[in-house]
């Protein structure tokens, strides 16, 4: 029977194929006592696990080295490292003799260690969290024989669609990019990192799907449609063909909407909104600069980091930005700053949070890094000599982090000058507008910088106190929430007041309603992915601001999301109707 799962749209595109499930969890262990007379064999067993799982990380390391690079494949020797240690391996033993089963000894001991592990105050052993919770789970796919799921071993020759419960930074550096055609997700929103990042690399994506793991098999033929944010298992040959009919539409509105690329963003009343885009990766610079951005609106350079083992040095960093640059010109590019930490992480390296959103991420890593936050500083003020470049800082609550950063800045340009080497120090220095906290004292930051960038995502994550990464949330992470459009208008008058640029460049700016909303806070600039930035040119040539001010007035007086969200669409609706 065909069953279609509905989620969170992530990344648009209609795909078929069929599914390759990757449970990359730690699965149950049933509970199995054994007599001493079983004991040897048991310890037989798991030490042939082990032996195995080694074998088998030899090889992924091998693949990952091919096609990422020896750094990206270091963190498999840490792996091969844990399972030979021999404190663990003598742990394990001492518990089977203690009657258990080889797989409920092994599970016992990595739970302890785990813990332990999380709990240590010394970073080094809270990084290593994440590649025992990688050790724990192929060691026991290997004992409970749940064959192996590695996520390199996609079916041969296949375009498959990846169903998985969550694609955690650790499974993007074993992926075999080449091979997917779409990702469809249990976890995660559209503001969570799976979802930035299949549009980034332009593949089709739901995520939030909550049982897709438990709905679907390897194999089964699924259609994903990104735009819908559904996902159909088995179809029929009916849904086959309207699947296929809505993927031509899809193609023929993308062709209409590439003909607006050299068309103005201009509204009905003439005003001149300015367009830019969103890069997370530097290859997909050139299109986003054929899609008609006007520049670069935010630079997500931790993605040069996630799913890593080592930080890229300046050397490398310098090219990514480049190549950014050069592709838009002479037309403005804000870059920021590692935004490292909540969903965003390299693989290792990074301690283990309860709170990750809440805790070490952003500019409170990088200032407490002066190391990495230099590195990327110096790599910064050297691309800049290619273009109009800007730098930002992200989740600033208090001008003391901007004030800190500007200094570290100064150091740069000055080992820059004592080097001989061609920079730039007179960047532009601007900050992210994502917090409660940052708009609250818009005013006094204003002082401090040269723009402000509104990060919805976390604005509205932190402003509602709403996981922007919990799809059983999703509902009530609302950006239309009045909370958040009057903290939006503030950060906005206050930029305004004193003469900086404002622009938005979290997701709300690519939907048509929410846009629409912004605009008529008085924001002029909007900073959206490549696929839509068309869509959104769209969506202004149809505005009228003057009408869009009133409405979003009345919108900001709203008692509830849900009515901000009617008086929105009332107006909009009314404007389209006097457009005829
Ligand atoms: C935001 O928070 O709105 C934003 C643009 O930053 P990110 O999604 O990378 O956190
Ligand atoms: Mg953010």
């Amino acid at each position: 029977m065909p069953v279609t799962l509905s989620g969170i749209p992530a990344s648009p595109g209609i795909v078929v194929g069929p599914a390759h499930l990757l449970r990359w969890e730690v699965p149950e262990v049933p509970a199995r006592a054994i007599g001493p007379h079983e004991a040897e064999a048991e310890v037989a067993r798991i030490h042939d696990a082990f032996a195995q799982a080694i074998g088998r990380l030899q090889e992924v390391r091998e693949r990952a080295e091919r096609q990422a690079g020896p750094a990206e494949s270091a963190i498999f020797d840490v792996q091969i490292s844990i399972i030979e240690d021999v404190e663990l391996r003598s742990r394990v033993e001492s518990v089977i003799r203690q009657g258990f089963a080889a797989e409920r000894a092994f599970d016992v001991v990595m739970i302890e260690w785990r813990e332990h592990f999380a709990r240590s105050v010394h970073a080094m052993m809270r990084e290593r969290v994440g590649d025992l919770t990688d050790v724990h789970i192929r060691v026991l796919t290997i004992l409970l024989g749940l064959g192996d799921h590695d996520p390199v071993d996609l079916p041969e020759g296949a375009n498959a669609i990846l169903v998985t419960h969550d694609l955690t930074p650790s499974l993007t550096v074993q992926l075999d990019r080449g091979r997917i055609i779409g990702i469809a997700t249990d976890a995660g929103t559209r503001t969570s990192h799976v979802a930035i990042l299949a549009r980034s690399l332009g593949l089709p994506a739901v995520v939030g799907l909550l049982e897709a793991t438990t709905r679907i098999e390897s194999g089964d033929q699924v259609i994903l449609d990104g735009a819908a944010g559904t996902l159909m298992v088995r179809p029929n040959a009916a849904e086959l063909a309207a699947a296929a009919a809505r993927a031509q539409n899809e193609k023929r509105e993308q062709v209409e909407l590439a003909r607006l690329a050299n068309a103005e963003a201009i509204t009905l009343d003439g005003v001149h909104i300015t367009l830019r885009a969103n890069v997370d990766l530097p290859d997909e610079a050139e299109a986003a600069a054929r899609s008609g951005a006007e520049g670069v609106g935010l630079m997500r350079t931790e993605f040069l980091v996630v799913g890593r083992a080592t930080m890229p040095d300046e050397d490398e960093q310098y090219d990514a930005y480049r190549k950014v640059i050069e592709a838009f010109g002479s037309k403005p590019v804000v870059i920021r700053t590692f935004d490292i930490g909540g969903d965003k992480l390299p693989v290792g390296g990074f301690p283990h949070e309860p709170n990750p959103f809440l805790g070490w991420r952003a500019i409170r890593m990088c200032l407490d890094q002066p190391a990495i936050f230099k590195t990327q500083l110096r790599a910064l003020l050297r691309a800049a000599v290619h273009g109009d470049v800007r730098i930002m800082l992200p989740l600033i609550v208090s001008s003391d982090e901007v004030r800190q950063a500007r200094f570290l800045l100064a150091e740069c340009a000055a080992e820059l000058a004592a080097r001989g080497e061609p920079h730039r120090a007179d960047v532009p220095l601007g900050i992210m507008i994502e917090t409660p906290a940052a708009a609250m004292i818009a005013d006094l930051l204003a002082k401090d910088v040269a723009f402000f960038s509104i990060g919805t995502n976390d604005l509205v994550q932190y402003t509602l106190a709403v996981d922007r990464g919990n799809a059983s949330l999703a509902s009530r992470y609302t950006p239309l929430h009045p909370a958040v459009l009057r903290l939006i208008a503030r950060a906005q008058q206050m930029g305004a007041a004193a003469g900086l640029e404002v622009n938005v460049c979290g997701e709300m700016a690519s939907e048509p309603l929410m846009a629409y909303a912004l605009i008529g806070l008085g924001i002029r600039q909007l900073s959206v992915s490549a696929i839509s930035v068309p869509l959104v040119k769209r969506i202004v040539r149809g505005l009228h601001t003057e009408r869009a001010g009133a409405v979003a007035r009345q919108a900001l007086e709203a008692n509830t999301a849900e009515m901000a969200e009617q008086v929105l669409r009332a107006g909009l609706d009314a404007d389209r109707g006097a457009q005829g």
